[in-house]
């Protein structure tokens, strides 16, 4: 194998999906947008369904079009990003449900598609997507006339418990939101662990699906094994990679291996993140680059044909931290490279 392999376990992820479905008395969707957060969508989505998903979020309609195909008709299949100009025909076709961000949306859906469904997403804070207080007054009674399915809001601090913002958001939506009949949403991993307070009638989970933060119970679901190209040993006082920022110290070997940047293993994490033999880290020695990666593999006694470096010694937030990043954009930047190997009851 030339290239990496992304082992992806559909079991935890059901399994995930059961356990912050337990988190609260109201139904659980899931988010799958950006290709299931880059572990592929398809797969994904069909272990959700079978673990109870009926509801799915996704960010455009094109996605939603792709996830049809996987899905079949029965669960619903909702829009964040609403009904643009070009969407008309993928939300008819696909039997989108778009959720609907302004004036100029509703109206669109409404003169294009006067019997589909939809949602209605509301601003109560992040200043992103959806209908301001005012917008929303105004529009409100011509949206309750038609064949609303949800109205929803998005949280932007739920990461961290204790900011005032979440207490105003949640303020701000239950105004909002008072005497509505139809389902309400407000809450994505975040949101759960916040408590009952923030779930209404549907949560959103979307990364904590996946096994990354704020979920930290979360079951890991990805495993990244990079194939061994090469051996080789440095003398003390030689250099690895561009810009020869690693010097051997001492008698070092040297394992080239198969991925770098354009497989989302970002340059940021040189020097910082480690590969693992097993339970047996392995730094980075020298600079990530495009293709691929070298380790120092010195202190391994035997040299495997793969080396981890997603794996439950480095999660998928322990290689954000080393990047200086986050866990959503680690998993969504895994690159069309890897083999991605599904394992579990879905596969
Ligand atoms: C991405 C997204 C979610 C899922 O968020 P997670 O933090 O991944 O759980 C839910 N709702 C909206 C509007 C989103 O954009």
């Amino acid at each position: 194998m030339g290239t990496g392999t992304l082992h992806i376990d559909l079991d935890a992820l059901a399994a995930n999906w059961r356990t912050l479905d337990a988190r609260t008395g109201c139904e659980t969707a899931a988010v799958v947008k950006a290709d299931g957060y880059g572990l592929g969508v398809a797969s994904a989505a069909k272990a959700l369904a079978q673990a109870g998903a009926r509801r799915f979020f996704v960010a455009t309609a094109e996605e939603g079009a792709t996830l049809r195909k996987a899905l079949g008709d029965g669960p619903e299949i909702n829009v964040f990003s609403g009904h643009m100009a070009t969407d008309t025909d993928p939300i008819r076709d696909a039997r989108l449900t778009p959720m609907l961000n302004d004036a100029v949306q509703l109206a669109r859906h409404r003169a294009a598609l006067p019997d589909a469904p939809y949602g209605i997403q509301l601003d109560s804070g992040m200043n992103r997507l959806g209908m301001e207080p005012a917008d929303w007054a105004a529009l409100r009674a011509e949206a309750e006339a038609g064949p609303l399915t949800l109205v929803m809001s998005h949280l932007a601090c739920a990461d961290e418990p204790d900011h005032p913002h979440n207490t105003e958001q949640l303020r701000q939506f239950t105004e909002m939101t008072a005497g509505v009949t139809v389902p309400r949403s407000l809450s994505a991993t975040g949101g759960i662990l916040l408590g009952p307070a923030y779930h209404f009638d549907l949560t959103r989970p979307g990364i904590g699906l996946y096994g990354g933060l704020p979920f930290a119970e979360a079951a890991p679901v990805v495993r990244l094994s990079l194939p061994v190209i090469q051996l080789r040993e440095v003398a003390p006082g030689e250099h690895v990679g561009y810009g020869c920022t690693f010097t051997a110290t001492r008698p070092t070997r040297i394992a080239t291996l198969s991925a770098g940047y354009a497989d989302g293993l970002i340059r940021a994490m040189s020097g910082k993140a480690r590969l693992f033999a097993g339970d047996t880290p392995c730094p980075l020695a020298g600079r990530v680059s495009m293709d691929l990666l070298t380790v120092d593999v010195t202190d391994l006694p035997e040299i495997p044909e793969v080396l981890d470096i997603l794996c439950p010694a480095q999660t998928v937030d322990d290689l954000a931290e080393a990047a200086g990043t986050i866990g959503y954009e680690i998993l969504t930047s895994l690159g069309p490279r890897y083999a991605r190997r599904y394992t579990g009851r879905a596969a």
